[in-house]
């Protein structure tokens, strides 16, 4: 159904088909969709895998050409629990990095769905947008506590899906985001 971590399904299969010499004007003009699969663990933090697996839920329901799925000896995004400081990820913003979530920060009133998702966010390419309104995932901390939603917007789905939709699985320079 999806490509396995790394693994991209090519359209080789049909390209082969084609008579030797046929050249590129009859070759498949276009592969099936691809779906890229990003392994994710929650194993580091116990507190929060229900928020966590909703968070991923609502990327998988929002975009299609890549998947978040919980496996944790796979895993290319983990993450962890810490207890102060506030919320963050370390992330190359390719599927590959570390999510840190700040119990204390959840104690204040800030959602953890919505905190997982937005680190998601981050794992998969979004930049931080504070001065959106809650119905923007990026916007982080900036709705303050009242803003619960955990769920991408039209946009943010949109951004993740152009970003993902030939492939987006390079390993690139990490930097550091907070919620
Ligand atoms: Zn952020």
């Amino acid at each position: 159904m999806h490509a396995r971590g790394f693994g991209r399904i090519a359209a080789l299969a049909l390209a082969v088909a084609a008579p030797l010499g046929a050249g590129l004007a009859t070759a498949p003009v276009a592969a099936a969709a691809e779906t890229t699969t990003v392994y994710y663990s929650s194993a580091g933090a116990p507190d929060y895998l229900e928020q966590i697996d909703q968070g991923a839920a609502n990327w998988n329901a929002a975009v299609s050409d890549v998947k978040l799925e919980k496996n944790d000896s796979d895993a290319t995004v983990v993450f962890h629990e810490i207890d102060s400081g506030g919320s963050y990820t370390n992330t190359d913003g390719h599927g590959n990095g570390d999510i840190y979530l700040d119990t204390s920060q959840v104690g204040e009133g800030f959602d953890p769905t919505r905190i997982a998702a937005h680190e998601l966010g981050h794992n998969l390419g979004l930049p931080d947008h504070y001065d959106g309104p809650c119905t923007e995932l990026m916007s982080g901390h900036g709705p303050g506590t009242s803003c619960t939603n955990a769920t991408p917007d039209a946009d943010e789905s949109a951004k993740v899906q152009q970003l993902w939709e030939n492939g987006f699985r390079v390993e690139g320079a990490r930097v550091t985001a907070v919620y």
